[in-house]
């Protein structure tokens, strides 16, 4: 393959690999059509033609998933040959892969250099399957049950990064095309590493890529993004991307809630559940998720069941119940399971869903609430590594 490196004046913005190429794969349809406008002097496609090459180029990656440019097969040869000298089909690099005993898969990917997210597909979920993004590295906040919250957010991740975590794992599940049936990817669920509401312009945009009928082709409906209760960004987020909304709730009064989730010092409950019946689009058919977490002897007891159910009034709803999983240096312990099943009775007989969430993937430590990757650690080994290959002065 040849390579003309672009000029540092015809350079775009957008990330590059290591040989300066740069890197289509995650990008959406407005920035793909202004890298070929861009790149015009190198690429020749007329502005008129721009479109339509951005159409193609957006349903090879994204339907098919191609890697290789020989196989963009209605685009003319010497086309795809300029194509490979100034882009790239290149995915970031999964430094993990991890298969649970129970199907449960785990991806580390690293973004960058101390960029590394991990995600997660979950089997069996809505008849098919579930992959748990991140849209962060780290977190802010410091969900007291989440392994995640004792990792410091490194920085938020770009809608390509997000994207990227999906085409990672249509790769290993061999689900290209989007056409294929019986295809296990139907669903993403933003539950991975970080809070989504704290990135949503990037969130929102990673959604439009994912959504795009002539590529990934997800569903709005099957897409489910989580927040701990970010409650300014609920209904905007809500009305930009028409997505599902899980709520991380975990404590029906805000005395406990404040000792969980530290967040509902600032949005308490009242304001939380007023964001909640304000969501767009609610319904019977459209219900949101409440996600709570099964913590032995803080918040099972049947006097906290009710108190759910009083919060809950009103709301179309659904109740997750996550029996807890432990992770090193937790300090909780998950509830018995005759616990959990009698907090599950009460919350069903008063008309809520409330099904008890089979633990995924304890083994490989991709269970709700267990992801947490090492970028602090490799920024400081590879800050070592630099050190070591620079020479003294
Ligand atoms: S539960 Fe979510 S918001 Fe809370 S610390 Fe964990 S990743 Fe962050």
């Amino acid at each position: 393959m040849s390579t003309t490196l672009i000029s540092e004046t015809n350079r775009p913005t957008a990330p590059a690999s290591g040989d300066g190429l740069i890197m289509l794969v995650g990008l959406g349809r407005k920035e793909i059509a202004a890298h070929l406008t861009e790149l015009e002097p190198i690429l020749g496609i007329e502005p008129k033609k721009v479109r339509m090459r951005t159409k193609q180029l957006f349903q090879w990656i994204y339907n098919f998933g191609v890697t290789e440019w020989s196989q963009m097969t209605n685009i003319a040869k010497p086309l795809r040959a300029k194509f490979e000298t100034v882009f790239s089909l290149e995915r970031p690099e999964v430094i993990e892969r991890q298969v649970s005993v129970d199907g449960t898969r785990k991806y580390l990917i690293r973004m960058g250099p101390g960029i590394e997210v991990e995600s997660v597909f979950i089997p069996d979920v809505s008849k098919t399957g579930a992959l748990c993004v991140s849209s962060q590295v780290g977190c802010t906040l410091t969900c007291k049950f989440c392994h995640t919250g004792t990792q410091k957010l490194v920085r938020n991740l770009t809608a390509r990064e997000i994207v990227l975590q999906i085409i990672i794992a249509r790769d290993d599940l061999g689900e290209w095309p989007t056409t294929q049936e019986n295809r296990k990817l139907t669903n993403i669920v933003f539950m991975g590493m970080g809070e989504p509401l704290y990135n949503t312009e990037q969130v929102g945009d990673s959604l439009d890529i994912i959504c795009d009928p002539e590529g990934l082709g997800i569903g709005r409906r099957r897409i489910t993004v989580s927040t701990s209760g970010v409650v300014p960004e609920i209904v905007p987020m809500g009305a930009r991307t028409s997505a599902m909304l899980a709520i991380s709730l975990h404590a029906a009064n805000d005395e406990l809630r404040e000792q969980i989730m530290p967040i509902n010092r600032k949005y308490p409950l009242k304001d939380l559940m007023q964001a909640c019946r304000d969501y767009p689009g609610l319904s019977n058919s459209r219900r949101i998720t409440f996600e709570y977490v099964m913590l032995k002897g803080i918040n099972d007891q049947p006097w906290h069941a009710k108190q759910l159910i009083r919060l809950l009034k009103g709301i179309p709803a659904k109740v997750n119940l996550i029996p807890f999983n432990p992770w090193p240096g937790s300090e909780y312990e998950c509830s018995d399971w005759e616990t959990i099943e009698t907090f599950s009775d009460l919350v069903n007989s008063a008309g809520y869903a409330s099904p008890i969430r089979t633990p995924r993937g304890r083994d490989i430590l991709a269970a709700c609430g267990q992801l947490k990757s090492e970028s602090e650690k490799m920024r400081a080994s590879e800050k070592r590594k630099l050190e070591q290959q620079t020479p003294e002065s």
